[in-house]
């Protein structure tokens, strides 16, 4: 048997605005793997010892020690700069990059548009196929 149709199977629709929410306010968690910092250490020319004690913090979450990128004083991430957005852009964590297409928020129509309304990118824009849609909320980042 077939399995059902998403929700989503008609594709949703993302194109970032910039506006720079999901990178500020009040502090979060932008979850990186070590190869993530390790790549994130070289771009910056830092060795990876320092970069994970200059710009990450260790959490317990799961049962399990994960590592998240710190937060300015205010949450802003460590990385974003008021006026010019991600300054890792090219090196953010795979979290950053398969927002808004988590496991978590198409889950549901529901839960797509609670986060919709911190997210003016959503629901405009590029038309993203239900496919690639899911294939992205299966390895989010996590
Ligand atoms: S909240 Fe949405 S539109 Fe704003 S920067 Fe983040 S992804 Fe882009
Ligand atoms: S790494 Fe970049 S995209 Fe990710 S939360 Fe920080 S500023 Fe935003």
């Amino acid at each position: 048997m077939n399995a059902p149709s998403p929700w989503f199977a008609a594709g949703l629709k993302f194109t970032c605005t910039q506006c720079g929410n999901c990178c500020t306010g009040a502090a979060g968690f932008t979850w990186l793997s070590e190869d993530e910092a390790d790549a994130l250490a070289a771009h910056l020319g830092l060795d990876g010892e320092a970069f994970r004690m200059r710009y990450t913090r260790l959490v317990w979450r799961d049962g399990q020690q994960k590592r998240t990128l710190i937060e300015k004083p205010g949450g802003d991430c460590v990385f974003f700069a008021r006026g010019t957005g991600c300054t890792v852009y090219g090196q953010r964590p795979k979290q950053c990059r398969t927002w808004p297409f988590w496991g978590r928020i198409v889950a549901s129509r529901e839960d797509w548009h609670d986060s919709a309304r911190e997210c003016p990118g959503m629901n405009r824009g590029a038309l993203h196929a239900a496919d690639h849609i899911a294939r992205t909320a299966a390895d989010d980042g996590l």
